[in-house]
């Protein structure tokens, strides 16, 4: 199931909306139109308020936009790859492949964001100065110049995976040189602002304000699981660099012929050696995969007289072995499994387990092994 939508390229970068967005446009006009334009204009028509509200809306995310194509017009410039650029429910997200082992790149892409949201707030105050415009229009530019100022701020805040957070990141790697301590420490900073939002959410909602507190405590939960999730994936795609399946994979693993009954599976492997899954290979080609779940949906009676061909599952999750390790990593985190096959050209040459991949990490750590190029990828939240 795909759930995001492309509206527009520009400059090459590809324009998405994901689903959630709708949320938010809808979220944002309502809170405006009961909240914020009532309290500042308690005279307005009905009406006037769901008017000024919807094109505040509009408005905030066609800046929210702005912003992110500063970050991504900028690393298109320093000649980095750019993915897209995708709104959802908390705002926009430029996906950046960071490839160059420049700090300073970091810098100047982060730091670009939050200035153009600066740049729009004050170009919304010199229009709100030098227009004549209706009441609605100009109430409507005032609160693009409150909430830019919110954004570059807010986005200003030195929590990775926002951009003060990138702005951090880049400055400790940039002085000692080390990508992945710069990545530990800034995402550490975005997980506690993260638990930070959560609490002071809690505490709004406590004392009544209810939309508020629940959308402070949501936003505090999202840059939470995204600091730890960047930690992990920008430090184990980097500890993974360079290297391929065929480096990591272990080889010779215990199969499984075709006529093997479900019960000697369970008895000798399952049991006996903590064993999940095992492909099912004839001569050295993969059929398929037999796991503790397809086990289980057999009747414990039938266990002696099935062969585990009858309910091994033919769609096995596979890599060459020229493929990067990170792309098994990827496989192993998306079905969460514990294992995917080293396939070439159906042969199959080992496994990539996530115990094994987890082993390397720590030896690593103990050795000290740094490799040589840095890796990185770009998002941003306003
Ligand atoms: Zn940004």
């Amino acid at each position: 199931m795909n759930s995001t939508f492309r509206i527009a390229r520009i400059a090459g970068i590809d324009i998405n909306v994901h689903a959630t967005w709708i949320i938010a446009l809808f979220l944002v006009a309502w809170s405006l139109s009961v909240g914020y334009f009532k309290d500042s204009y308690p005279n307005w028509q009905s009406s006037s308020y769901w008017l000024a509200s919807i094109f505040s809306a509009l408005l905030l995310f066609v800046c929210v936009l702005l912003h992110e194509l500063a970050h991504s017009l900028l690393a298109l410039a320093k000649g980095l790859p750019v993915h897209g650029i995708t709104l959802f429910i908390f705002g926009g997200v430029s996906s950046i492949e960071m490839q160059d082992d420049e700090a300073h790149d970091e810098f100047l892409i982060a730091v670009v964001g939050p200035l153009s949201s600066l740049a729009l707030a004050g170009i919304a105050w010199l229009a709100t100065q030098l227009l004549t415009a209706g009441e609605i229009a100009s109430a409507v530019l005032q609160y693009l110049v409150g909430i830019n100022v919110m954004l570059a701020l807010f986005n200003l805040v030195p929590g990775f995976p926002l951009d003060g957070g990138r702005v951090l990141r880049s400055i400790i790697w940039g002085i000692t040189g080390d990508f992945e301590k710069a990545t530990r420490i800034a995402a550490s900073a975005g997980q506690f602002i993260g638990y930070f939002l959560i609490a002071a959410g809690v505490v709004w909602l406590w004392s009544g304000n209810v939309f508020s507190g629940l959308w402070t405590a949501f936003i505090g939960w999202f840059l939470n699981s995204a600091a730890e999730a960047s930690k992990v994936q920008t430090v184990t795609s980097y500890a993974f660099r360079g290297l391929t399946a065929a480096d990591l994979l272990e080889p010779e693993p215990e199969t499984l012929t075709p006529d093997t009954p479900v019960a000697t599976f369970v008895r000798d492997h399952i049991l006996r050696h903590g064993e999940r899954a095992l492909p099912v290979v004839f001569g050295d080609r993969v059929l398929g995969i037999v796991s503790l779940s397809d086990v289980k949906r057999l009747p414990e009676a039938q266990w002696v007289n099935t062969p585990v061909t009858t309910i091994m599952s033919r769609d096995v999750l596979a890599v060459a072995p020229t493929d990067n390790v990170s792309e098994g990593l990827r496989l192993l985190a998306e079905h969460d499994v514990h294992q995917v096959l080293v396939l070439d050209d159906g042969r199959l040459l080992g496994v990539l387990t996530r115990a094994h991949l987890v082993e390397y990490l720590q030896l690593r750590e103990e050795l000290g092994l740094r490799p040589s190029s840095r890796h990185g990828s770009g998002t941003a939240l306003p």
